[in-house]
């Protein structure tokens, strides 16, 4: 299905202006669902786009900083309305551009809305706190004072939903941002600033600078007009970034990264609804989440069972143009990800992996022209050693990995070097108990997938995967500072730990 749809020549938008890079290279945006379709012609940006652009929040950020609370968050309410009213059609650009299924596409949106509708009403609730001193004629308060200039640097899965995630809380507390969006999603990245300056956003206070990660992203990570860096992406690059700003003095990031997640099924399971969660976990968004199951860990009792229904479930599942109603899964975004995908499932045979359906490459019909793979599905008894049970594959690529006891599926879930997302499907209380208790990660479910984030409920991960900080409450520790502030109502000074102030023989 190849769709008519006019080119896009994208632009960086600097200091309020919409401009091409200043090397004046592009790279071209192609369909990853039908590489035949050219999307846009993007700007190629370098160090000197970063550093005007780094500059112009600079510039913008001590006149957008007196502004209210209150009405730095109507700008999202503004940018709200935009949205809705063009929310197909940007569901519609976000699915050709990175292959998601129309579905999601469209919730990807509608959690891009909720997080603006989220901080828009977040501006009228309490910040900070007040509280008591040792001395009666003394208040303290803890006040949030921004930052200053914020970094959002983020991935191509969410395109909109992501960097609505790190641009509005750093919007609202009264940063400045300079966005650089996935150079696979430069489109969908646009259209975020584009409705955030229609909405009455003041020039310079949001800034995009289109391109690479090595020419644009990590410039932007070391400069030094930069004040935070939130980042959302692969392990690799966050502990890259994450060095990088222990290195510099003053420069705090956020990293949130990876997963290896797993779902664990007890033989006391619903089994229809484990089955149907499992096959949601690993396929959806054709494996692409950092949610996503690349572990269902099956305890013996239905191990049989339950591997033929998720292999006949998974043989079933429809792929094609994500804007096919009725696709489940869509294509791998890039030929980068095809390769590694399919790398992956030659390593799992070279682990002694035993294949059950194998994730070969559509190679006819129109499918031919995109990136579509079918479900890769294994099963093989843990090993510490292996790399494709520790390793995120990032596409539909699963492994089901049999236990015993209890014991077992706590060791197997925590032998990795990740800890995101969880799943545990059973109908005993205590078990469930005991695997929230002594598993590692940072998003439970209960007979339910691995997937489906909610924008108010804290969302990130353990060890590799991050620092659990992308919630609504930590975000906003992470792009301001906490600032104690006491007054004194009395008329003399008195001081804490009954200190002596030892002034009045002075004074005479
Ligand atoms: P990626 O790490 O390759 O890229 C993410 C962003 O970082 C992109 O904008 C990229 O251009 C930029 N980047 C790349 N190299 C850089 C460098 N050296 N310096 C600075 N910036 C650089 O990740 P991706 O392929 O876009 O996304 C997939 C990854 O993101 C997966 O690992 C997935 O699990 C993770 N992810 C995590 C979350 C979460 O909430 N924790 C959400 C979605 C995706």
């Amino acid at each position: 299905m190849a769709v008519a749809q006019s080119v896009v020549e994208a632009r960086n938008y600097v200091g309020g202006r919409w401009v091409a890079a200043s090397t004046e290279e592009t790279f071209e945006d192609r369909s990853p669902a039908d590489t035949r379709q050219l999307l846009g012609v993007v700007p190629r940006s370098s160090a000197t786009d970063v550093e005007a652009a780094a500059r112009a929040a600079r510039q913008a950020y001590p006149e957008w900083r007196r502004w209210s609370r209150i009405k730095r968050a109507e700008v999202l309410d503004e940018f709200v309305q935009l949205v809705k009213r063009d929310k197909e059609e940007l569901a519609r650009l976000m699915a050709v551009e990175c292959g998601k299924a129309i579905n999601e596409a469209r919730a990807d949106v509608v959690e891009g809305i909720h997080t603006a509708q989220y901080w828009f009403g977040r501006a009228r609730m309490a910040s900070g706190e007040v509280l008591a001193s040792e001395i009666a004629d003394k208040e303290s308060y803890v006040l949030h004072k921004p930052k200053g200039v914020v970094a959002a640097i983020t991935p191509w899965n969410f395109p909109f939903a992501i960097p609505m995630w790190l641009i509005c809380p750093s919007l609202v507390e009264g940063n400045t941002v300079v966005f650089k969006p996935a150079e696979e999603t430069p489109l969908t990245g646009q259209r975020i600033v584009e409705y955030m300056e229609k909405a009455g956003l003041p020039a310079g206070v949001l800034d995009l600078v289109h391109g690479f990660g090595e020419e644009v992203g990590w410039p932007l990570v070391t400069h030094p007009e930069v004040d935070v860096v939130l980042f959302t992406g692969s392990a690799q690059v966050g502990s890259m970034i994450k060095e990088a700003c222990a290195r510099d003095y003053h420069k705090f990031c956020v990293c949130e990264m990876g997963g290896k997640n797993a779902m664990i099924v007890f033989d006391d399971a619903d089994f229809d609804l484990a089955v149907n969660a499992a096959v949601i976990s690993a396929f959806k968004t054709t494996g692409q989440r950092c949610v996503s199951a690349e572990r269902l860990i099956v305890q013996q009792g239905i191990l049989e069972r339950f591997t033929r229904a998720f292999v006949e479930r998974a043989r079933r599942i429809r792929i094609g143009h994500p804007l096919n109603e009725d696709t489940f899964m869509g294509p791998l975004v890039s030929e980068a990800g095809l390769n590694k995908v399919l790398g992956y499932n030659r390593l799992a045979r070279e682990e002694g992996a035993q294949v059950l359906l194998d994730g070969g490459r559509l190679e006819d019909g129109e499918e031919r022209y995109g990136y579509y793979v079918r479900p890769f599905v294994y099963t093989m008894p843990h090993r510490s050693d292996s790399r494709v049970l520790r390793e995120e594959v990032f596409g539909p690529h699963v492994a089901i990995v049999p236990f015993k006891t209890i014991e077992d599926a706590i060791a197997i879930h925590n032998d990795c070097e990740y800890g995101f997302a969880l799943s545990v499907c059973s109908r005993d209380y205590r078990k469930i108990r005991a695997i929230r208790e002594e598993c590692e990660f940072g998003v439970g479910y209960v007979n339910l997938p691995t997937i489906g984030a909610e924008v108010h409920l804290p969302f990130g991960g353990l060890k590799k995967s991050g620092t659990g900080m992308p919630s609504a409450a930590a975000l906003q520790e992470a792009v301001t500072h906490r600032v104690t502030f006491t007054i004194n109502h009395g008329q003399e000074i008195k001081m804490a730990q009954g200190l002596q102030t030892q002034v009045e023989a002075l004074e005479s």
